[in-house]
């Protein structure tokens, strides 16, 4: 998977300070393979690859996340820019009732969405009417009439006992019988044909040109990768849809379908649904589809995280004071409190930058002895904290006192910010942060 590929590759980017441009070739090379394997189509990979390496070479260089997080990010994010961004709401009419016309190939899932779209409409208080204009198999007016029942809203079908129907005047007619009864959406199941063939494309031309839909849906089954290009692109210039719907997505489908269809047609995925059951339905998200198909929705949680976490700003003046030694105890306490509303703090050591250097100090920091620094520091004096090397013995004891610790806690803190504070000059040096250079950009 996308996961698997880029894990290995920036494995090698972990502790490097800065991307490299073999770095992001190496990255891209990847990422390239895990697309096409996920059976997106190859000029969607080629332009997808283009903007990943045009943004990482760019450097955004975000000081709260290391080499390998920055491409992890742009990647999702251009992800989610391929898969439309926003959510695309359905497209209701002023004056009711609206049509929504389902088109797709025999198999893809549209009457099984036309009971799973009826009932989550039905949940929003309207009141949709279901229309069988699948005349072609035998149980196709069945076997909507049943999926209807099962969301409980009514099924308009041609009277049985009339050869078959002409599925254009029963979509004509159903507008009819939709205005009469006060049905404010009307869905309309059409037939499929195993392949794209001209009559099938003629059919739902002429359903369309009855019904004028407010929004055609274009059905496709996830699963069918690489054909759900071309499938979609004849359905298109054929029929013309406004949206997508892709289904079956409760299979092993990557997600390579979504994007190639929504980079190839410009038609925004409405929904997509993922199991047999009428619940198995939901708005298709693009972040959501994003972090499937990059397979690391826990690492992309860490990310937003951390760069939620860690004040820029405060950052950048701890960078500046690194280089002359004036990191107060407040800056210390500062970065702490940092790395603890990152969450459990094991998972995060790597997201600081330089903060593998700092493991071990980290390592020791949980939450309550985070309150115990706290408390010490608050217990000092605002010159104390500034200048820590005035804190002598009776210093020590008063703020021990004061704060409801040992003088032994008061020692270890006051020990282990000189440590830290060395450290850092170490490695302020080491990247080249002195005074007066800025570490961002
Ligand atoms: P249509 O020919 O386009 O009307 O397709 P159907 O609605 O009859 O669906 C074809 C088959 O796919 C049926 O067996 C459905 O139960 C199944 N199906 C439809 N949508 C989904 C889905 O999202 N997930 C799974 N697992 N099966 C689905
Ligand atoms: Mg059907």
């Amino acid at each position: 998977t996308l996961s698997d590929r880029l894990t290995s590759v920036l494995q090698n980017l972990r502790g490097k300070g800065k991307l490299s441009d073999a770095d992001i070739d190496a990255s891209a090379r990847e990422i390239r393979i895990a697309l096409l394997e996920a059976d997106v189509a190859l000029p969607v990979v080629r332009e997808f690859i283009k903007h990943v390496k045009e943004r990482a070479k760019g450097s955004e260089v975000s000081q709260a996340l290391n080499p390998a997080q920055q491409v992890i990010k742009i990647v999702n994010e251009e992800l989610i820019a391929i898969l439309g961004g926003e959510t695309r709401r359905l497209n209701l009419a002023k004056n009711p009732p609206s049509v929504i016309m389902l088109a797709g190939l025999q198999g893809s899932g549209k009457t099984t969405l036309a009971g799973k779209l009826a009932l989550w409409l039905k949940k929003q208080g309207h009141a949709p009417l279901l229309v069988a204009c699948d005349l072609q198999r035998p149980n196709a007016v069945t076997q909507l009439q049943v999926v209807g029942e099962r969301a409980g809203v009514t099924t308009f079908a041609p009277e049985p006992g009339n050869g078959v129907g002409d599925p254009v005047d029963v979509a004509r007619r159903s507008i009819e019988e939709a205005r009469r009864a006060q049905h404010d959406v009307v869905i309309v199941d059409t037939a499929g044909r195993l392949g794209v063939d001209e009559e099938l494309m003629r059919q739902a031309a002429d359903i369309r040109d009855a019904v004028t839909p407010d929004e055609t849906l274009f059905v496709v089954d996830a699963m069918i990768g690489q054909d759900a290009v071309t499938t979609a692109e004849a359905f298109r210039d054929g029929v013309g849809f406004s949206g997508v719907v892709l289904t079956k997505l409760d299979g092993d489908a990557r997600g390579g379908a979504a994007l190639s269809v929504r980079h190839v047609t410009g038609e925004p995925i409405l929904f997509a649904s993922n199991g047999e059951k009428l619940e198995d339905f939901d708005v298709f998200h693009p972040d959501r589809m994003a972090s499937r198909i990059l397979g690391m929705g826990d690492m992309l949680t860490l990310i937003e995280q951390a760069e939620q976490a860690f004040d820029q700003e405060k950052a950048e003046q701890a960078a500046a004071k690194l280089g002359t030694g004036e990191l107060t105890l407040e800056d210390f306490l500062e970065q702490m409190q940092a790395v603890r509303r990152m969450g459990p703090i094991g998972n995060l050591l790597g997201m600081l930058p330089g903060a593998g250097q700092m493991k071990d100090q980290l390592a020791q920091v949980d939450d309550a002895h985070l309150d115990r620094l706290q408390a010490i520091i608050r217990g000092m004096t605002p010159a104390e904290r500034a200048n820590p090397k005035m804190i002598n013995a009776s210093r020590r004891q008063r703020i021990a006192r004061g704060s409801g610790v040992t003088v032994r806690d008061v020692n270890d803190l006051v020990n282990r910010f000189f440590e830290a504070r060395k450290m850092m000059q170490q490695m302020a040096g080491r990247f080249g942060f002195g005074p007066g250079t800025s570490a961002t950009k």
